[in-house]
């Protein structure tokens, strides 16, 4: 099934000099379950889906669906609570609150949609060992290293059970050894049945992917996949 359908989105930023062509017409469409890698250089317009896909930003023209809704038909006052449910995400920078400690953080989106704290210490419970953060929870995110930020983050992505988890440049504020453990990390979930879009610059935080798509002035131009046998260990 279909989680994601994007069909002939273009984006054209226009200021008062500049009109700028961001994305030209992309169209692909992921299905549940899959791990999926944007991968493209600096300017080809991969910020630009990401925010598309994630209900930050409008497309100019073209349509998205995600889990069944045209995402251009919701009203600005119903975006917020869509985006809630049905999206989890992962930054670079990670995006933690220093003032609250690490589980704090990863209840903020169920806190936001008003979840039962019964309900949030299962979803946590059942979180905490596979993901290994069982240590870090009560800790803040100052007192944590940046590997271990993004493993908090990562929780907090998936704590609300999205339809999508939508990551952008999550490796890029880690050195190669946090890397490589987040990116296992992330076919682990992905195992565990969470669909996951992952925006990078890096083709070796790609390979972890399922599915690669290469964009370049906002096209799409080429997709691969990953054999069955790689990357296993
Ligand atoms: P990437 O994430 O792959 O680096 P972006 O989506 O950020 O690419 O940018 C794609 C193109 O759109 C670039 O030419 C960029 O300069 C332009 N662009 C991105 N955001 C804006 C904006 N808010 N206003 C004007 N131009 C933009
Ligand atoms: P970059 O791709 O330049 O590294 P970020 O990963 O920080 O940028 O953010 C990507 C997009 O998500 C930006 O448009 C930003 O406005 C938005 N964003 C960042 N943090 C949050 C957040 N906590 N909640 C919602 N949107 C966010």
């Amino acid at each position: 099934m279909a989680i994601l359908e994007l069909k002939d989105v273009k984006k054209t930023y226009k200021t008062r000099k500049v009109t700028t062509e961001a994305l030209k017409g992309v169209n692909f469409s992921v299905d549940s379950g899959e791990f999926i890698s944007i991968m493209g250089e600096s300017g080809a317009g991969k910020t630009t889906l990401l925010n598309i896909i994630a209900t930050l930003d409008r497309a100019t023209s073209g349509s998205v669906i995600l889990n069944g809704q045209d995402t251009s038909l919701l009203k600005d006052s119903e975006i917020s609570d869509f985006r809630r449910r049905e999206l989890g995400f992962v930054f670079q920078d990670f995006n933690l609150l220093d003032q609250f400690n690490n589980r704090d953080n990863i209840f903020l989106p169920l806190v936001l949609s008003n979840e039962k704290e019964a309900v949030m210490k299962d979803r946590l419970s059942k979180l905490k060992s596979a993901l290994g953060i069982g240590e870090l929870l009560e800790k803040y995110p100052y007192e944590v290293s940046g590997g271990q930020k993004q493993r908090i983050a990562v929780a907090r992505g998936v704590i609300t059970n999205p339809a999508l988890l939508l990551a952008d440049e999550p490796t890029g504020a880690l050195d190669s050894q946090s890397s490589e453990s987040l990116l296992k990390m992330f076919c682990k979930i992905n195992e565990a049945g969470q669909t996951i879009i992952m925006v990078t610059h890096s083709l070796r935080a790609s390979s972890y992917a399922k599915r690669v798509l290469f964009i370049k002035d906002g096209i799409v131009y080429h997709e691969i996949y990953r054999g069955e046998n790689e990357r296993q260990e």
